[in-house]
């Protein structure tokens, strides 16, 4: 069959993707085209090429940020930024892969989903990406005639923030250590000193080589009309022709001899702790069985607590957490990396055979229900497809890549079917099957590399004199003439990234109109029934199958000195074992018959009361077929813990500590939000102690006492136990359809006969604390997280819809303008809590403080003085209504449902809301300003970041506090 330029060359129907696969080609140009046709309303497209790169400066990057910037029939600075303030997108994004470069947009609306489509082909096919534009998003020399040069670009700035993760080091170090041979051996992000090597022509060229339909594959997904997909490509690819084009991604030689690599990472000066990877070259990831299979065995040796690898490492003693990505599967060749965090750097090898011990031990035998609880696993994540917030059709491109990209079959990776039923049955008939893999992949398999990561306490000051010693001799180099180009550079460029873009440009690019938007909101459905006295929100939504069901169990009268010890409560009812299982039988039951059974604390303010709303949710998955076996564990993990586990609770607190640490530096808006949001609203503060700064400094003193203070922390967790096992004031919540629900009711009332009927009465102490109005986080990082906040409702601000646009519009236009593009910072938050009037501004992996805080003392000038045309009030409300709208999968409409319910957000305030968004206008803004400006007087500020942020600090009398 041939229509619109493109030979239909396969056409499969498959019940994995619920609908009918069809595979093209393009005549003219011999792009590919996968188009997958079903009911998902969540319509997604995608085009990727292959972007090999040849070093390490980071072009595929830079090229994946720069073509966002612009292009022919768009020319405005950033028509994604566009596309962002004013569309119903579920999706809108690029990824750069070691090989390959991907832009994906998916929207439930059609009109949207082709307005982003036309958008993102006219921005890879034919981008506008001027010197300035590299300059910008790749790197330049910021030279002034009377201030210190430095070195800004979006990426540069991006990647310093990643070399500063040693986690992410590790990661990337571990990835590079498998591929010594080829281009996976090379960082496709950029290597913060190699970026610096990179020229604007090699990054011309670059586009010029790999950008071309003949490179390029496409995907839709979805229930759009196929014609209109072909049609819409074909016009596209008309002005090209075929190219030769060499693209092609080489396999990795095995090695027959194991290899140890040591690598330094940034720390501070008391760090000693070192990491370690033992990493494996496995086989091709087109070879799809043994895939799967691999996966499995992921979840035998790692996937629970009680897992024989992960267990063995943990209790080792050697280290603190668990490291390395476990099964990569999105490569050529897929590896496997697992190891230690927070080990002494001498005791690598006995880490090493910690792990080959274990493993051998495994090849002789692995535990039935081990393998059961692996396979359960895999089966219900597939058969669930629950990609979260991710697109399905989204998750389903980046997994048929995984062989197309080298030219394999794209539908292998989709048909699960025929592999899982091929491995049951070998499974059934007694093959020895894991222990076969563990034999062949990992201890027979000579094509490994260990990566030890050792703390260097010098290597980020190092860095930054290296930078400045490198922009001096640079600057020494240039005459007179060629500094005053220099500065004349910046200045030029400075003016570009400040001149608006032409109406006419802006006009261009196309968006809904009010009118295209559905007047009201879509209600979740809710209906409260009751089990004794207990309320049960049900929820009737097409889950295919699975109940999904919590308990939400009020903290109520948790004294705030327990409250740091809830998240490890939380896990200890699932990960510690009970009275009739230890931890990992426990471990293994769950994942044999559910799909997850988990408990953590949430908090949060709501409309009816002044105090915080302080829940412990347990909530698990299951099929319907395992519903009792699902209740059976909920009971027992809630009525029979067993607490008299020290080494256990050990373990767990020293992950926790780990994790959080190790999270401080990717993740420091975070930690920034959250200290400021402490001091505001109790329920914010509670949030702080049991996630935040805060939680870590009582991580800390638990864990240096711990063995003397066993006794005492076991009567906390007692403590606890008896103060949360009730049914006063718990609320039930569950999504499936009716016939289901019937049954889970029956159980429920059954399990909730056991628990205690009383409600102990609330604690008293709970007070937000007296922190300083300004504090500085230090730790080791090239990269700072800069925030302010203020108390809006302190302020006599009302809550009105219009406040979700002017501040969506604020962060997209005023944020993103002075923060990232000529700040140079990764990105830049804004966000409004209505049920607590907190307002928070955030920068993420920032270059700079004082002038990103000026940024953000500067907005209520910013709205004030604001011009917007109707064009650009109407993109500012349709994002607003496209946040509103976000696209859920059922388990996560049910969780939003009861949210609301507990909240006090009724389907009566969102509907206000919705017409408040939609009648929002100009006045708004500028009355808007006001607020802002209060806000600003009363304001208080945090900030993680390394040196600069002390010195910074230090100036400005800041609290101080180092944190790692
Ligand atoms: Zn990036």
């Amino acid at each position: 069959m041939q229509t619109h330029g493109f030979t239909l060359i396969r056409e499969e129907a498959a019940q994995e993707i619920g609908g009918t696969a069809r595979l093209w080609h393009h005549a003219a140009t011999g792009a590919q085209l996968l188009s997958i046709r079903n009911q998902d309303e969540n319509k997604c497209f995608g085009v990727c090429f292959r972007t090999p790169p040849a070093d390490s400066s980071g072009v595929a990057h830079i090229l994946e940020h720069s073509v966002l910037c612009g292009s022919e029939r768009f020319p405005t600075r950033e028509p994604f930024v566009e596309l962002l303030k004013g569309s119903l997108q579920t999706f809108l994004n690029a990824f750069t892969f070691p090989d390959k470069t991907c832009y994906p947009v998916a929207s439930a609306n059609l009109q949207d989903f082709y307005n982003l489509i036309d958008v993102y082909l006219d921005a890879v096919f034919h981008p506008r990406i001027t010197e300035d534009i590299f300059r910008q998003e790749g790197w330049h020399v910021s030279a002034d005639s009377d201030a210190p040069w430095v070195y800004k670009g979006v990426v540069y700035n991006e990647m310093k923030g990643v070399y500063s993760s040693p986690e992410s080091v590790l990661g990337e170090q571990s990835q590079q250590a498998v591929f010594p041979d080829m281009l996976y051996s090379l960082d496709s992000g950029g290597e913060p000193e190699s970026i610096l090597q990179l020229s604007y022509e090699a990054f011309t060229n670059f586009h010029a080589r790999y950008y071309h339909p003949s490179n390029a594959r496409f995907f839709f997904w979805g229930d759009d009309p196929e014609e209109d997909r072909l049609k819409r490509l074909d016009s596209e690819l008309a002005r090209f022709s075929t190219s030769p084009m060499d693209s092609h991604i080489p396999l990795q030689p095995r090695r027959d001899c194991p290899r140890l690599i040591e690598h330094a990472y940034a720390a501070g000066a008391d760090e000693t702790r070192a990491m370690i990877t033992v990493n494996w070259l496995l086989c091709e990831s087109n070879r799809t069985e043994e895939a799967l299979a691999l996966e499995m065995l992921e979840h035998i040796l790692l996937g629970l607590p009680g897992s024989p690898l992960r267990r063995a490492l943990i209790e080792s003693g050697l280290g603190e957490d668990i490291a390395g990505a476990g099964l990569e599967t999105d490569l050529q060749q897929m590896y496997f990396s697992v190891g230690l965090k927070g080990i002494d750097a001498g005791a690598y090898a006995e880490v090493e055979k910690c792990i080959f011990d274990t493993l051998a031990e495994l090849a002789g035998g692995i535990a039935a229900d081990a393998v059961e609880a692996a396979v359960n696993s895999a089966e219900f994540a597939l058969r669930e497809n629950n990609s979260g917030r991710f697109p399905r059709g989204l998750a389903a491109m980046v997994r048929s890549l995984s062989t197309w990209l080298y030219d394999g079959d794209p539908l292998a990776p989709l048909r699960y079917e025929a592999p899982l039923a091929s491995i049951k049955n070998r499974l059934a008939a007694g093959e020895k099957f894991f222990e076969t893999l563990i034999k062949t992949w990992l201890l027979d398999n000579t094509h490994r590399a260990s990566v030890l990561l050792t703390p260097d306490a010098g290597m980020a000051q190092r860095r930054e004199d290296a930078e400045s010693a490198r922009l001096q001799a640079f600057r020494d180099r240039c005459t007179e003439e060629e500094q005053l180009g220099l500065i004349d550079e910046t200045r030029k460029l400075h003016t570009l990234q400040t001149t608006p873009d032409r109406p006419e440009a802006l006009a261009a690019i196309p968006h809904l109109q009010l009118a295209d938007l559905p007047k009201h909101n879509t209600p979740i459905p809710l209906e409260e029934r009751r089990i004794a006295a207990m309320p049960l929100l049900f929820h009737d939504l097409d889950t295919s199958g699975i109940v999904y069901f919590e308990i939400l169990l009020p903290l109520t009268a948790v004294p705030q000195r327990l409250i740091a010890l809830v998240p490890l409560f939380a896990r200890a009812l699932t990960e510690m074992g009970t009275q009739q299982r230890d931890f990992a039988k426990l471990g293994m039951d769950i994942a044999a018959k559910t799909g997850g059974l988990d408990a953590h604390p949430f908090f949060s303010a709501g409309l009816k009361q002044q105090g915080a709303l302080a829940f412990l949710s347990l909530h698990g998955k299951a099929t319907a077929d395992k519903v009792d076996d699902l209740f059976a564990l909920m009971v027992e993990v809630l009525l029979q813990p067993d607490f008299n586990q020290p080494e256990r609770f050990a373990q767990m607190l020293l992950e926790e500590k780990a994790r959080l640490e190790h999270s401080l530096v990717p993740a420091g808006h975070g930690l920034v939000s959250a200290r400021l949001r402490a001091r505001y609203h109790v329920s914010a503060w509670l949030a702080e102690l049991s996630g935040g700064v805060t939680y870590l400094d009582s991580l800390r003193a638990r864990a240096a006492k711990l063995e003397t203070a066993w006794d005492a922390c076991r009567q906390d967790l007692l403590d606890l136990h008896g103060l949360l096992a009730q049914c006063g004031g718990a609320v039930l919540n569950l999504t499936c359809r009716p016939e289901l629900a019937a049954r889970v009711e029956v159980l429920a009332k059954t399990l909730f006969s056991g628990l205690p009927q009383q409600t102990p009465a609330p604690a008293d102490d709970w007070l937000c604390p007296d922190l300083s109005a300004a504090e500085a986080l230090c730790v080791p990082a090239q990269v700072n997280y800069v925030g302010t906040a203020a108390n809006l409702f302190a302020l006599d601000y009302h809550y009105h819809g219009s406040v979700n646009v002017i501040l969506r519009h604020l962060r997209m236009a005023y944020l993103w303008e002075r923060v990232r593009v000529q700040g140079g910072a990764y990105g830049a938050f804004c966000t409004f809590d209505r049920l607590s009037g907190i307002l928070t501004l955030l920068s993420y992996r920032d270059p700079n403080i004082a002038r990103t805080l000026d940024a953000f003392n500067g907005a209520a000038e910013y709205l004030r003085t604001l011009q917007l045309d109707k064009r650009e009030l109407t993109r500012a409300i349709v994002g607003a209504i496209g946040d509103v709208d976000a696209y859920m999968l059922p388990d996560a409409k049910g969780s939003a449902s009861l949210m609301r319910w507990l909240t006090g957000i009724t389907d009566e305030l969102r509907e206000q809301m919705r017409e408040e968004i939609l009648g929002t206008r100009l006045q708004d803004f500028h009355a808007f300003a006001e607020v802002l400006d209060k806000a600003r007087h009363n304001a208080h500020y945090c900030a993680l970041g390394g040196n600069q942020l002390e010195e910074y600090a230090r100036g400005q009398d800041w609290k101080i506090t180092k944190i790692l």
